[in-house]
């Protein structure tokens, strides 16, 4: 059995301040959620605060980012030692904002992810295709080529710790979801490419999200797939009520 997870990206949104309120208010929200892990992944800026607010809570802290080097002269990184030091637990790795406009490859990605692994930090790996690749047919090669390259050479025990996000880059804060049918079309094909990798059991094991204009009215549907076993949530992630609908959904 695969405990569902919901994770919200908050991207480049919310100072301290809002963090704080909007903690509070995921605080109060989530208070009998049971059997769904929740997840939340601040502004690096927003860290500290936010994960001194849940320490005595169920939900839990992930980052946006990470170096895939250990200290030194990197203008602006971050490293997992940091991030370690503040009780994170995921960082969302290749999402396809930093894919797009940081020019992240999966050889980016792939090194991004093994190092996250070693230090024992979770990371939540998206894949997802463009609007022309669906619509030339190419869906299944380009998420098969981002996963086989952003996943490279990591074990099934590793796997473990690993999480997929699913996530069509013309359904992000577009407004348009993936239909029920499409996203567990993809998340089976995403199993499948996992077992030929590493083999059926921990393809089994893996926790697949799907992300694209998740909302507590199409969360349910979605989440009742057999291959969907959680969220990586954008916009949805920045209130807390509609957060913990979605979260909800999953119980
Ligand atoms: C995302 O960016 O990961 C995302 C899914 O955003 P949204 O929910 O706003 O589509």
């Amino acid at each position: 059995m695969r405990k569902k997870i919901v994770a919200g990206n908050w991207k480049m949104n919310k100072t301290v301040e809002e963090a704080v309120a909007l903690v509070e208010g995921l605080k109060l929200e989530l208070a009998d959620v049971v059997g769904v892990e929740a997840v939340v992944c601040p502004p690096f800026t927003a860290l500290k605060t936010v994960s001194d607010l849940i320490a005595d809570t169920e939900i839990k802290l992930g980052c946006q980012n990470m170096s895939d080097q250990d200290d030194g002269a990197y203008t602006g990184e971050v490293s997992h030692t940091m991030l370690k030091e503040l009780f994170v637990k995921y960082v969302i790795l290749g999402h396809s904002e930093r894919r797009e406009y940081y020019g992240e490859t999966d050889a980016i990605v792939n090194s991004k992810v093994k190092k996250a692994l070693s230090k024992n930090l979770r990371p939540i790996v998206c894949v997802g295709e463009k609007l022309e690749d669906r619509e030339g047919g190419n869906t299944e090669k380009v998420v098969e080529e981002q996963v086989r390259g952003s996943l490279a050479d990591i074990t099934a025990e590793q796997f473990e710790d690993v999480v997929v996000a699913y996530e069509p880059v013309w359904a992000i804060g577009t407004g348009k979801t993936a239909t029920a049918e499409q996203a567990q079309e993809v998340h089976a094909f995403i199993r499948g490419i996992v077992a030929d990798m590493v083999g059926q059991e921990a393809a089994d094991g893996l926790r697949i999200q799907y992300g694209g204009s998740m909302k507590p009215a199409n969360a349910p549907e979605l989440l009742s797939q057999p291959d969907i076993d959680g969220g990586l949530i954008g916009g949805a992630a920045l209130e807390a009520q509609s957060f913990a609908g979605i979260v909800k959904a999953g119980m």
